[in-house]
């Protein structure tokens, strides 16, 4: 086999699409729902096809990276309101969602012709500390301000997909205020950007992280960069700032179909829907809070019987 990093003919080993680290973090979260293969299955997501050298040695810097990261910022929940400052590596931070994408594009058989040799040499390479122009990525928290409890999707800390759905407008086109009726637009308006190659979205529990591939020679990116700075509830990370500030990126619908990004008015109508549902049923959390509390209690006792 010739390894996917490298290039080298050798034998090959499983390589974690997500890094093992990350997985490790949450062994609560011990099935693996394969939506391209439709399987459920208990064992890690892997990718066969990294020689020993690159899997071990090679690109594990990426992983002690991001375990480090999550571990420090995103085990936690967040409140709605929620206002986190996070010190990062911005050229680790590319590294690592590079690499999961890659991985699972290899996973699906899918094209992974943006990871040409000046990308993995990227990947390989632990001293290159500059980030990639044509690279960008956005962070937000995910917070379920929805009244479905976390468990009831299935217990989905870790997710990722390709090709997240950035809406051109608001989901919801209007609130009736007198009557409490909601219009839904139909269809859904879709944004696309020229010169984009390759997007995935990866949600790390309450930590969500958008990656966007560009065309280096695209003469619309800054463009693209400016509406989508103007236009999501994410924070764009940046090469010179090793801080920056993460506030909610969800809203009630958006946190359970997580591929979906709203607009940021999409956001606000939302979170006024779900103020109307809050304030006209006249009841406190308290059926909520107790909900989540035994949901926390089965969470520790999984997290026991599966312990990594
Ligand atoms: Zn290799």
């Amino acid at each position: 086999m010739r390894c996917a990093y490298c290039g080298r003919e050798s034998k090959a080993t499983r390589e974690h699409i997500i890094s093992s680290g990350i997985l490790d973090l949450f062994p609560e979260c011990f099935l693996t729902f394969d939506g391209n293969h439709k399987v459920i299955h208990q064992a890690d997501p892997m990718v066969k096809d990294v020689c020993a050298a690159c899997n071990n040695d090679r690109i594990s810097y990426i992983d002690s990276y991001a375990k480090q990261i999550v571990q420090q910022y995103f085990l936690r929940k967040y409140e709605a309101d929620s206002v986190v400052e996070i010190e990062y590596n911005y050229t680790l931070l590319q590294k690592m969602l590079l690499k999961y994408a890659f991985n699972d594009l290899r996973a699906r058989q899918d094209d992974i012709s943006f990871f040409n040799k000046d990308v993995l040499g990227f990947l390989l390479n632990e001293d290159i500390a500059k980030p990639m122009d044509n690279v960008t990525v956005l962070a937000g928290l995910a917070v379920n301000t929805s009244p479905a409890p976390d468990f009831m999707f299935g217990n989905l800390k870790l997710q990722w997909c390709k090709s997240p759905v950035f809406m051109a407008n608001s989901m919801v086109e209007n609130i009736d205020y007198t009557t409490g009726q909601i219009r839904i637009r139909e269809p859904f308006e879709v944004e696309t950007f020229e010169g984009l190659l390759l997007s995935y979205i990866f949600r790390f529990n309450s930590g969500q992280f958008i990656l966007l591939c560009w065309d280096k020679d695209s003469p619309k990116l800054e463009q693209n960069l400016t509406v989508i700075k103007l236009q999501y509830p994410y924070t764009m990370l940046h090469l010179n700032e090793k801080t920056s500030t993460l506030e909610r990126c969800t809203n009630e619908a958006t946190y359970h179909r997580f591929q979906l990004v709203d607009v940021n008015w999409g956001n606000g109508i939302m979170d006024e829907i779900s103020t109307m549902r809050r304030l006209a049923s006249g009841s406190d959390n308290e059926t909520m809070e107790k909900l989540n509390d035994s949901w926390q209690k089965e969470e520790a006792r999984l997290a026991e019987e599966h312990c990594r």
